[in-house]
């Protein structure tokens, strides 16, 4: 089966009542583990933005990393990682988000981005939009363009692309959507 057919949706699965009741866990890992699947899932999201003119990958901690890096290694970009507080080790640049309970912080290394970085933010999924938007904000902290973001799953019945709307205009891709 060639990249383009194979069900992505197929290689997610879905844990019911995880981390805690009422939430269903989208589990990536088989798709991770699957060499078509994740062959698939990279090219695809790369071939989506490969005219954006990317400069740089963001990804968030961790399942950013797993799907940023390889995607920005496809663009020919360089990667940074967005990470919780105290694992970066020199100057950072922060944004503080909430949660439904309490608030999350997010840091980029101060010297990651210029202003003449074009930034896609990629991610496994995107749920409520939050931590997309924290990464948007980050992006504009340096005065880096967003060229778009690239999720392997939406569930669109949280709206998130509404959220995620009132904070840039930039392109919003997922391989999937859950509605
Ligand atoms: P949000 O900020 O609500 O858009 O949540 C996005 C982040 O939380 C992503 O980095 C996901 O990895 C993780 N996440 C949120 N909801 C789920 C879910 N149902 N299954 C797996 N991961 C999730």
């Amino acid at each position: 089966m060639s990249n383009s057919q194979l069900d992505l949706e197929s290689l997610i699965v879905d844990i019911p009542d995880y981390p805690e009741p009422g939430v269903v866990f989208k589990d990536i890992t088989p798709l991770l583990g699957d060499p078509q699947g994740l062959a698939a899932a990279v090219d695809r999201i790369a071939e989506h933005f490969k005219d954006a003119g990317v400069t740089k990958v963001v990804g968030a901690e961790a399942r950013g990393f797993m799907v940023g890096a390889p995607v920005a290694y496809k663009l020919g970009a360089g990667f940074v990682p967005a990470r919780k507080p105290g694992k970066l080790p020199r100057e950072v640049v922060c944004e503080t988000y909430a949660l439904e309970y309490g608030t999350d912080e997010l840091q980029i290394h101060a010297d990651a981005l210029t202003p003449d970085d074009v930034v896609l933010l990629v991610d496994d999924l995107v749920a409520t939009g939050g931590t997309a938007v924290a990464q948007v904000k980050l992006v504009e902290k340096f005065g880096a363009r967003m060229a778009g973001l690239g999720f392997l799953m939406e569930l669109e019945f949280l709206h998130p692309r509404e959220v995620i709307a009132q904070a840039t205009d930039a392109d919003m891709f997922s391989l999937v959507q859950v509605k």
